[in-house]
Parts: C-alpha cells; sequence; structure tokens
C-alpha cells in the first residue's frame, strides 16, 4: 500500500512539474504595424491623430506618430477608422440561457434541462459573438453550471477558439439555497438546482467556497449578499474578501436590498452587482470609498423590460454618475426569446448586438459619450482587475484593440459599427467581417504559466 501511495505521489509530481513548467511555445515573433487614422485614449477622453501602433507577437510594443515601420512588418491600414481599447461587460453570463420555450423563461428548469456540456458550447458561441462586437473582455459571474465559466476561459487563453478573455466567478456563493428557493427534495438530495450555488452558511463553509472557486479557475468571487433573509454579515463579507485575496481574486456581491448594499460597502466589497436597491446615499459611500457598480442597466425593448423599470434604472444610473461612483458597463445577459430580431431586416440579433444595445440606457440618463466609453473600457479593466496588462492601448500591454468608423467621443453609437477587432496581436477582424481562421488549432498553442496551473 505504502508502495502504491510513493508511486502515485511521483506520477502526480511528474504532472504537476509538467503543467506548471509548460511555457507559451514561442510565439510567432511576426511585426505587425497598425496605422490608426484616430487614436482614442479612454482615459483622458482624447484623441490622438494618424498614429502607428507595432505589435510584436501579443504585445505592443511601441504607439507613436512618427515611428518607423521595420522592414517586413505586415502593415494593417486603418487610417480612416478610429482605433480603441476593447470593450468590457462587467456583468454577464455566458453559459446560461433560459427561454420562453420550452421552461416558460423559468430558470429552474433551464438547468434541469440544458447540460453543463451544452451551456458551455453555448458560451463559446456567445464569446465569438461578443468578440465580433468588440467585446474582448468578460467578467462572466455564476449561473454557469457545473464550470463551464472557467473552462470558457481555459479554453480561449489555451488558443482553442477565438473568445474575450474571460473573468470567471465559478459558482455563485450564498448562504444556504442560493439565490433560489429549492423544494426540500432539491435541497437535501442536491442534485437539480446545485451547482448553481454554493451553499455556505458558516466561516468555514465560506472559506471552503472560496477555496473551491479558485481551486477549479476562478478569477473573482460572487457573493449572493442579501438572496435570502437570513444573508451575509459585514463579518461573513470581510471573510470572503480577506480568502478571496490570497487567490488573487476581487469580490463582487449581488446586491437585491437596502440592507444588502450597506453591509457590502460597510464590508469594502470590490464591486456591486446590481443598481436597483441602490439609494442615493449608497452612491455617495460607494463614491467615496471607489466601490465599482456594475448596475446591469436593461434598456428597454420589444424583447425585454418595462417603460416603467426603465425610467427607474435611468434615474439611478444618472445619479450614480452625477455621485462619481466608478462605473462599469454590465448587462447581466443570461435569456433568449424569439423577438430577438432586427426591425428592418428581420434578422436574429447577435448577442454582440444585444449586449452593445445596453447603450441606450446611458444615453437616456444622458451621460456624455467620453463617460460611457470611459466605463466601457477603462473603469471596465479595473473591475476586471487586469488593467496592468490589457486595456489601454501602451507600450508592453497585450495587444487587444478594436476600430469603428465614426467618434464614439461625440456619437457613442458608433460602437455599434465595429470594423476590426484584434485579439493578442491576432486578427479577429477586418473591415467588417470575421476572419478567425488563425484562432483554430488542433491543439492548445497556449499553456498557463506563472503561479496557476489551472
Ligand atoms: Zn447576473
Amino acid at each position: 500500500m505504502r508502495k502504491l501511495m510513493v508511486a502515485i505521489y511521483l506520477l502526480l509530481g511528474v504532472v504537476m512539474t509538467g503543467v506548471a513548467f509548460a511555457q507559451s511555445p514561442s510565439q510567432p515573433s511576426a511585426i505587425t504595424a497598425i496605422k490608426a487614422g484616430r487614436l482614442i485614449d479612454p482615459e483622458t477622453g482624447t484623441v490622438a491623430i494618424n498614429q502607428t501602433v507595432l505589435i510584436q507577437g501579443e504585445r505592443i510594443t511601441a504607439v507613436g506618430s512618427n515611428l518607423a515601420i521595420p522592414a517586413g512588418a505586415t502593415v494593417i491600414d486603418l487610417s480612416k477608422l478610429t482605433v480603441l481599447p476593447g470593450l468590457v461587460d462587467a456583468h454577464t453570463h455566458m453559459a446560461l440561457t433560459y427561454k420562453e420555450q420550452p421552461e416558460n423563461n423559468y430558470y429552474y428548469l433551464t438547468v434541469v434541462m440544458d447540460s453543463t456540456a451544452l451551456r458551455a458550447i453555448q458560451a463559446a458561441s456567445n464569446g465569438i459573438q461578443l468578440l465580433n462586437s468588440g467585446f474582448t473582455v468578460i467578467r462572466d459571474v455564476g449561473n454557469n453550471g457545473l464550470y463551464a465559466d472557467t473552462a470558457l476561459r481555459q479554453a480561449i487563453e489555451q488558443g482553442w477558439l477565438p473568445g474575450p478573455t474571460v473573468i470567471p466567478s465559478g459558482i455563485i456563493i450564498g448562504g444556504t439555497g442560493g439565490q433560489l428557493w429549492p423544494t426540500p427534495e432539491m435541497y437535501k438530495r442536491h442534485n437539480i438546482v446545485y451547482p448553481e450555488y454554493l451553499d455556505a452558511n458558516t466561516p468555514d463553509e465560506i472559506i471552503r467556497a472560496v477555496r473551491e472557486n479558485m481551486l477549479f479557475g476562478a478569477r473573482t468571487i460572487k457573493l449572493c449578499i442579501d438572496c435570502k433573509p437570513w444573508g451575509y454579515s459585514v463579518d461573513d463579507i470581510k471573510l470572503a474578501i480577506g480568502e478571496a485575496a490570497k487567490g488573487g481574486c476581487k469580490v463582487e456581491g449581488h446586491v437585491q436590498t437596502p440592507e444588502g448594499a450597506q453591509r457590502a460597502i460597510d464590508a469594502g466589497i470590490y464591486i456591486i452587482g446590481h443598481g436597483n436597491a441602490l439609494t442615493p446615499e449608497h452612491h455617495r459611500q460607494m463614491a467615496e470609498k471607489g466601490i465599482f457598480l456594475a448596475g446591469t442597466d436593461t434598456p428597454f425593448t420589444k424583447y425585454r423590460g418595462s417603460e416603467q423599470a426603465f425610467r427607474q434604472t435611468v434615474a439611478k444610473l444618472r445619479d450614480a454618475w452625477e455621485k462619481k461612483v466608478p462605473l462599469t458597463f454590465s448587462t447581466d445577459f443570461d435569456y433568449w426569446n424569439d423577438r430577438m430580431k432586427d426591425d428592418k431586416t428581420g434578422e436574429w440579433l447577435s448577442r454582440g448586438d444585444l449586449t452593445i444595445a445596453f447603450i441606450e440606457t446611458w444615453k437616456a440618463a444622458n451621460i456624455p459619450p467620453a463617460d460611457i466609453l470611459r466605463a466601457m473600457t477603462i473603469n471596465g479593466y479595473r473591475a476586471a482587475d487586469i488593467i496592468k496588462e490589457r486595456g489601454p492601448i501602451k507600450t508592453g500591454m497585450f495587444a487587444d484593440m478594436i476600430a469603428v468608423t465614426g467618434d464614439p467621443l461625440t456619437d457613442i453609437d458608433a460602437l455599434r459599427n465595429v470594423q476590426f477587432v484584434m485579439k493578442n496581436g491576432m486578427v479577429f477582424k477586418k473591415d467588417g467581417l470575421m476572419t478567425p481562421e488563425k484562432f483554430f488549432h488542433p491543439g492548445p498553442v497556449r499553456m498557463p504559466s506563472g503561479r496557476w496551473t489551472r
């Protein structure tokens, strides 16, 4: 027996070492030069004219107006376009699509009827559609079955398929029952609505739940602050924040009551998800503490929402902007119905079209385009906690960028017409058409390096 254990340990050691040391194969060091007619810095809301961006492999190596283009470089002429960082949806759900048919928009039934494997494939398709609309980063915060979200992140990072950079939360952590109200049968047999929520009622359970998610590849942690009357206390939330920090993760709180919002703010949470329950006083405190808001500000459309709910959403978003809360662009997208078609053409709207449509709420709140753009880029990169390596079009950063006709600093609707998308230095879309073939490989071309092996 002891010999067997030793053999297993040795084998594990070999496997783990193999994973930890597997570095990315040397990236092609081909140089690309992008000629940008206009280059936006969303941080300052300014534009530079006739800029060149040099890219080697996956990263930006130089940006400027009089750069010499190295011999042999591939030149991409975007001189008639406006180039800017890729967009961020700071709160979405890639592997959940609840429907009017067959489940009557009843999320419990979606969980029963759609397997994690099917949902992971939905997520892969959603990722491609979002990238096509210029979203190069998403925070995917739960309701993804048994870790379809972390699998999506891994698949995109390893180079199996194109998609945004995914910051997944793993399974949402909540007091018993999570966000659902399971029957005793569902709860005690623990095999129907689970694994959508991780029950964590005590300090030990909270620590365990945070660790489990990080072990399985989460890059952020999502807590149900007040999904049940028992909810989480300030101390519970602080405990989760401290444990998550050990794995390099920030915490988002799902908030649906004013009391829950106050507890999340008092605990010093990083992001509050959903703006409905927030008061002007909460906004004031969030601005003071620098707490991000992922308001999930749904527009009123023929396929979603009501006029009354929209009016309230707009008023809350406007107040948060006036109080200078760090705002992110966020959608909470996780549904589908057969009214999601273009009025003029009758064609299906893509997941990207449906996501960018959320700018309607921001326009209705009279938020200036430069501030909307900052929410959709810089604040999103900060909320995703990746701004040190992705976002700003600056030397040393990953080469993620998009280009549009028109000027989003004066007309935010220009973002609806993305002509060009680059991710990790590779061209995904050009002249308005997807050209993703270089993203597809018969095997993983990038393996994890650094402290994370998963
Ligand atoms: Zn959500």
